[in-house]
């Protein structure tokens, strides 16, 4: 019989987590490198955590998750989560009062959910640490690789070693390697010593920082939902043109809250960092009701202050034995709230196209998921295969990104951009057999290639204003137009709206 294919992931975040699931409910021998400690002992985290706690996961990252073959892990996952039905705006009215402002998501009541990254990522190890051809090696960093000899150097560390121990080099194996160790990935960059890669990337002029908004103290006779200061079931926006405040919700009643700012306006606010809380009442009011003047200074003081990374690249593989997936491959900006979704997506489409290319056996011992044997020609047809596939999607979801940072900053004040959201949703409301949605919905709640959301989108943008300026010569027809936006707050909502996040 033959030796089960030796598949190797770099990074144990989520997406290599996910990757290393689907290679070992297809049979694959499958060994897990991760540079840091395991993160699910309390005493080995890193004190700088450096990425964001909370996430939004939605659809893509959700289908790829219920394909894994792994019955039980979405609800494993999903039991963590908050769904967010919504953004909810807060603000200042013109006479001083503070404001609250819900705009749906969905116009069919579609929500994303709030969920613990690191939770997320214990849920997927210990499933790995449950599946015996999976083996985790932490304190491993990938220090070098031959994609001709299928052979890498890993520098691993005992997990007691004191910081000046020297590390020890070890050589390992593979018939495929996985990438999958986030932006600044060494798999990448060894892997363009193989390939001919382009690759391109960006820092946006935007840091950002966390905060905790902490849970209220709730007694015996309180609600479950009592221990949430602001509503748990929204994500929260703090909207400034330049910058932005947001509080995404935790299990515990806690709210995780990001700033994001020009890198000049940070370096004003580190040189006096007292003056933080007069900032957040001038650009985002009500926060210092919600966090103490000492919890945000001390926060601004002690969280990392970090930059924002866009990047594209091309090809993602090098003939049958690398590849690479989620951040290591297109790491984006935050503003539409995929980067992880996108990930996991990259994973379930790879192993489908893996699929695609093996020879099934018959009576498949792995449930007929297929992969369990394939030649290293049909490998690199597979990877080829997925490269293509995958760039536009990838670039497009990219460039969706970018964009949306502008448009929450400026576009969204745009008379142009408030008519174009408010006919989009009125079609998608109103005549929804005719198959027009939101770009958001498109992103957020479809598994449509992100490059086909785009053209779609574009498309629809441009029989709408076409069709708009026809129907305003028809009295009958503005006449309806301008009752049913009086009469739906979720459509005057997105009126108003900010997109993506
Ligand atoms: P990572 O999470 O970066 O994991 C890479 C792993 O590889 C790490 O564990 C690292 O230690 C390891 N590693 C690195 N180098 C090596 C090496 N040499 N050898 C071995 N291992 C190595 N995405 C969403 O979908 N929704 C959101 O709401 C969202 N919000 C975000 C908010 C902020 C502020 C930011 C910054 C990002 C957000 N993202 C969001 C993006 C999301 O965090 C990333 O897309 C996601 O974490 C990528 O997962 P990954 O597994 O590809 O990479």
């Amino acid at each position: 019989m033959e030796s089960p294919q030796k598949t190797v992931i770099v990074g144990a975040g989520p997406v290599g987590s996910l990757a290393a699931l689907y290679a070992a409910r297809r049979g694959h021998q499958v060994e897990v490198y991760e540079l840091r400690p395991d993160l699910r002992n309390p005493s080995t985290i890193p004190l700088n955590f450096t990425k964001s706690i909370n996430l939004a996961v939605s659809e893509r990252g959700i289908n790829a998750m219920r394909l894994a073959g792994y019955p039980t892990l979405l609800q494993t996952v999903m039991d963590g989560t908050i769904p967010m039905r919504g953004r909810m705006i807060h603000g200042k009215g013109p006479m001083g009062s503070l404001y609250e402002h819900p705009q749906d998501y969905d116009a069919r009541g579609r929500v994303i959910y709030a969920i613990d990254r690191s939770d997320l990522n214990s849920r997927l190890l210990d499933i790995l640490d449950s599946m015996p051809n999976v083996k985790l090696f932490f304190n491993h960093k990938l220090t070098g690789a031959d994609f001709r000899t299928h052979r890498a150097w890993f520098e691993a560390r005992d997990r007691d070693a004191s910081p000046n121990d020297r590390p020890r080099e070890i050589e390992i194996t593979f018939d495929l390697m996985i990438g999958a160790d986030g932006a600044h990935s060494a798999m990448r960059y060894h892997l363009m010593k193989f390939s001919r890669m382009d690759y391109q990337q960006e820092y946006i002029d935007t840091l950002w920082c966390e905060f905790q908004l902490s849970a209220r103290e709730t007694g015996p006779k309180d609600g479950p939902w009592a221990k949430f200061r602001i509503s748990p079931n929204h994500l929260h926006i703090w909207p400034g043109k330049d910058f932005m405040f947001i509080a995404i919700p935790s299990e515990d009643g806690s709210f995780t809250c990001t700033l994001f700012l020009p890198s000049n306006q940070f370096a004003e606010l580190e040189s006096n960092p007292s003056s933080l809380p007069a900032f957040f009442d001038q650009h985002f009011p009500g926060v210092t009701d919600l966090i103490s003047n000492e919890s945000l200074i001390s926060s601004f003081k002690e969280n990392p202050h970090l930059p924002l990374i866009s990047l594209k690249c091309r090809p993602y593989h090098h003939g049958s034995s690398g590849v690479i997936v989620g951040d290591a491959a297109h790491a984006m900006v935050p503003f539409y709230g995929q980067g992880m979704n996108a990930g996991m997506e990259d994973v379930r489409i790879l192993f489908s196209i893996l699929d695609k290319h093996a020879e099934v056996c018959e009576n498949d011992p792995n449930g007929g998921l297929g992969s369990s044997t394939m030649s290293p020609l049909q490998r690199s047809q597979a990877l080829a295969e997925y490269s293509a596939v995958r760039e536009p999607d990838a670039h497009a979801i990219n460039a969706l990104a970018l964009q949306n940072y502008v448009e929450m900053r400026s576009s969204v004040l745009s008379k142009r951009y408030r008519l174009r959201k408010f006919l989009e949703e009125f079609m998608s409301v109103n005549f929804p057999n005719f198959g027009w949605h939101t770009k958001y919905s498109r992103v957020s709640f479809s598994n449509e290639g992100y490059a086909a959301v785009v053209r779609k989108s574009d498309h629809q943008g441009t029989v709408l204003m076409r069709s708009f300026v026809g129907l305003l010569a028809s009295p009958f027809a503005l006449t309806v137009i301008i009752l049913t936006y009086r009469h739906r707050r979720s459509i005057l909502s997105s009126i108003l709206g900010l997109s993506g996040f």
